[in-house]
């Protein structure tokens, strides 16, 4: 902030600065984290130009277009090929670009890169001030440190995937808006599935080759998870040798081929130093249940029914219930109980 402005002025700005850090900060994903920043920008700097876009590379990979699939907010202005370039050669090292292009000034800044994807923010104005250039830049600064946090806060240490506490979150939103009716109507005869996955005979993995080796196996597994998924499945590993994934709206017959395909490649894989090992899993579709803890819990028995009928198989619980394979059960004063 420039020295010759007024107290009044400067503490106005100082007031702004954190609202906008506040209102940054309670953002608990990244697609509100990412409005919110834009919000912040454009409050603290009105009038210049601001927007988010999304890039990937383009099929022939020379070039970056606009992913389509991101849902980020309708850009203010139009990106030209060249811009897109720019933003597709940010690197995580050097996040922020600043530079003039026909009478403009541009400032550009990665906001995060995964899986060939950019994303960025850019704002232009025809020349900019040192204070305005401070006030983007700190903006930028506490974005990525809290992205930072909120990215490690939801991530498991070991393998990068998603915690067990990002589980239950996804799961909440998912339940709520089915039953809120909100969810966008899911193509005929396909529904999302949770699938638990628990590496069979993991602790003799531990006792005879030791814990580090086991870590190695859990991470090689976590990427032949995350590989044999798609991007819009999502993968957390619940904890110790248990994963979940979440698969969006397929059929039941896809579902259980897909898990089928997980099994055999885990089957089929030489794991570093150990060799085979298999995987037992058990899913159950996301339907009705009224709370998150309810999905997990048939996903679990139809694991646990996998483990007690020879493990490295595939079960589906609504299968199991539907042939009488599981009891079923009901809710008595809070608890539940089986039939007799
Ligand atoms: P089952 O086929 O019935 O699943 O047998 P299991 O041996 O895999 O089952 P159990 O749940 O009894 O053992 C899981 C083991 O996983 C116990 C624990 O020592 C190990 N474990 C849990 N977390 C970690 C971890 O982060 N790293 C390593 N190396 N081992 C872990
Ligand atoms: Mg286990
Ligand atoms: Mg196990």
């Amino acid at each position: 902030m420039s020295a010759g402005m007024s107290p009044s002025r400067q503490s106005e700005i100082t007031q702004d600065v954190i609202k906008s850090v506040v209102h940054l900060t309670e953002q608990r994903d990244e697609l509100t984290l990412l409005r919110g920043l834009l919000e912040s920008i454009l409050e603290m700097l009105p009038g210049v130009p601001a927007s988010l876009l999304c890039v990937v590379p383009a099929p022939d990979r020379e070039g970056w277009i606009l992913d389509q699939t991101s849902s980020l907010p309708e850009p203010m202005f139009p990106f030209a090929d060249w811009l897109l370039a720019e933003v597709g050669s940010l690197s995580a090292d050097a996040p922020i670009r600043q530079f003039a292009r026909d009478g403009l000034g541009y400032l550009i800044s990665s906001l995060g890169i995964q899986d060939g994807q950019r994303k960025a923010i850019v704002m232009m104005q025809p020349a900019w001030n040192p204070a305005d250039l401070r006030i983007a830049e700190g903006m930028l600064k506490i974005y990525a440190n809290f992205a930072r946090a909120l990215f490690d806060s939801e991530r498991d240490t070991l393998t990068g995937l998603y915690n067990r506490k990002k589980l239950d979150q996804k799961l909440g939103e998912l339940l709520a808006g089915r039953i809120s009716g909100s969810n966008r109507q899911r193509d005929k005869g396909t529904a999302d599935y949770l699938a638990v996955f628990d590496i069979d005979h993991f602790k003799r993995i531990n006792d005879n080759f030791g814990h580090l080796i086991g870590d190695e196996v859990l991470l090689v597994f976590a990427g032949l998870l995350r590989n044999t998924l798609r991007d819009v499945d999502w993968v957390f590993r619940y904890g110790g040798e248990e994963f979940v994934a979440l698969i969006k709206g397929v059929s039941p017959e896809t579902i259980a081929s897909i898990l089928e395909r997980i099994r055999v490649k885990v089957q089929d894989h030489q794991f570093p130093q150990i060799g085979q090992l298999t995987v037992s899993s058990g899913y159950t579709a996301i339907i009705d249940q009224q709370l998150p803890s309810y999905v997990f819990e048939e996903a679990d028995k139809a694991l646990y029914y996998a483990k007690e009928h020879g493990r490295n198989q595939v079960r589906d619980y609504r299968g199991l219930m539907l042939r009488g394979e599981l009891a079923p059960e009901r809710m008595v004063g809070g608890t539940v109980e089986l039939f007799d």
